[in-house]
């Protein structure tokens, strides 16, 4: 280790207490002290937080944090004060802030005491702060979530789209982009739109080896086949995704019925309801929460043993991050996905209404999960293509963990039943 690396490590140690970096962090993080462009792709959990708050705390100056949701930004606020012994070490800039807040955030910037001053995307439209922002020393601006940037994303944002030219105003600052759902066109479009083409680029892997694939055909039995499974699985704790709210609480409702404990969580329940649900699950009060796409942001519980889709997602993405939440642990998580074409329609149906561009691309991904679930090659390898990276379906860690790679489909048998 040259001093470099010692420092950075001691640094670590000092402000988050850990020992050692996770995954590619300390390239990332030298790679953003040496003031270059960086984009970073890591998988949810992956730790790509502290990719860009430690350079923070180290450097001189204060990094401009772009994060897309208000609430995510006061939990990072929160967690960085609360390893140092000033609060104005970080700061969120947005419009639910009082005349005499503001001027309290621009005087601990002023002063060099903000390190991280997070702001939604649309804050940072605003002149006011630009010119304040262009009169100050700034490290770096790192844009979290950086796939909002990209229609071909799940998550498509149009302010993001602004980013650069307001990035631009403020001089020559590097720019750290960091995304977990990057396929190679996603990717594409947030280094063309950032203008940083030159930009280092560390990928980590997207591979989990410890979920279980599984797609099983839809049919009207589905309810009992759910029930069936979660009995097998009894005492676990598990979450069912549904596309509607409906669906949410009659399925939630035939597992209780059945002696599951179960809660339904979406959107239409009032929030003192859902964060009760919430905690419900996260203190194991019940094994199962039936709930929209509503559920999990943020949600790190670490022994979800299943995550079971009642209905296809709307892209792989998606899929992937729901699915993520099983195993975090490094233990066992069986990702079970029903599959109809009908539902595809449904969601198809559904798009109808949208602008036709975006109605292209929603046709588009969903083509891509359809794909997925019909494929029957080794689910894991299909997935991780998706997301650009090559997996060997024979020697790959956690290789004979799917449906297709165990119960090959016996094409022969198939040709014959046709032949008939
Ligand atoms: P991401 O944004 O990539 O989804 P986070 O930044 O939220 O991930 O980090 C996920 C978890 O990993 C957090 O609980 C964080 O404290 C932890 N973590 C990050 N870096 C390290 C490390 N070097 N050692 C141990 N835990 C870490
Ligand atoms: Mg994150």
């Amino acid at each position: 280790m040259n001093s470099n690396e010692i420092e950075i490590h001691k640094e670590l140690k000092k402000y988050f207490g850990f020992s050692q970096f996770k995954g590619l962090q300390e390239q990332v993080i030298t790679s953003i002290l040496d003031e270059k462009n960086t984009f970073v792709i890591m998988p949810t959990g992956g730790g790509k937080s502290l990719c860009y708050q430690l350079p923070a705390l180290i450097q001189e100056g204060t990094a401009i944090v772009v994060s897309p949701l208000i609430a995510l930004m006061k939990n990072q606020v929160d967690a960085i004060r609360s390893l140092s012994s000033e609060n104005g070490i970080a700061h969120v800039l947005n419009s639910s802030l009082t005349k005499t807040e503001i001027a309290q955030v621009k005087k601990d910037i002023t002063s060099g005491l903000t390190k991280l001053l997070y702001v939604a995307p649309e804050s940072l439209t605003k002149e006011e702060y630009v010119a304040f922002l262009q009169s100050v020393p700034i490290s770096f601006v790192a844009i979290d979530e950086a796939h909002c940037i990209s229609e071909w994303g799940h998550d498509f944002r149009p302010e993001y789209r602004n980013l650069r030219n307001i990035i631009k105003q403020l001089g020559k600052v590097p720019i750290i982009g960091l995304t977990a759902t990057a396929t190679p066109k996603v990717q594409e479009d947030i280094l063309k739109n950032l203008d940083m083409a030159d930009a280092n680029t560390f990928k980590a892997s997207f591979n989990r080896p410890n979920l279980y694939y599984e797609v099983r055909t839809k049919t009207k039995s589905i309810e009992s086949d759910i029930i069936r499974f979660i009995k097998q699985h009894k005492g676990k704790s598990g979450i069912i995704y549904c596309l509607s709210r409906k669906k949410v609480e009659s399925i939630a409702e035939v597992l209780q019925v059945n002696g599951i404990s179960a809660v339904p969580y979406h959107a239409g329940l009032d929030a003192k309801t859902r964060a009760k649900h919430q905690d419900m699950f996260l203190m194991e009060d019940v094994d199962v929460v039936v709930a929209t796409i509503a559920f999990g942001m943020g949600i790190d519980k670490p022994d979800v043993r299943f995550v079971i889709h009642h209905d296809i997602p709307k892209s792989l993405e998606s899929y992937y991050q729901e699915t993520g939440r099983a195993g975090r642990d490094g233990g066992e998580g069986h990702c079970l996905a029903y599959y109809s074409y009908k539902d595809v329609e449904k969601l198809e149906k559904f798009m109808s209404g949208k602008p036709v561009a975006e109605q292209e691309i929603g046709f588009a991904l969903l083509q891509e999960v359809v794909a997925y679930a019909e494929t029957s090659m080794s689910r894991r390898k299909f997935l991780l293509h998706y997301f650009g990276e090559e997996f060997d379906s024979e020697t790959g860690e956690g290789a004979d963990m799917d449906d297709n790679v165990r119960n090959p489909k016996h094409k022969v048998e198939a040709k014959e039943q046709v032949v008939k």
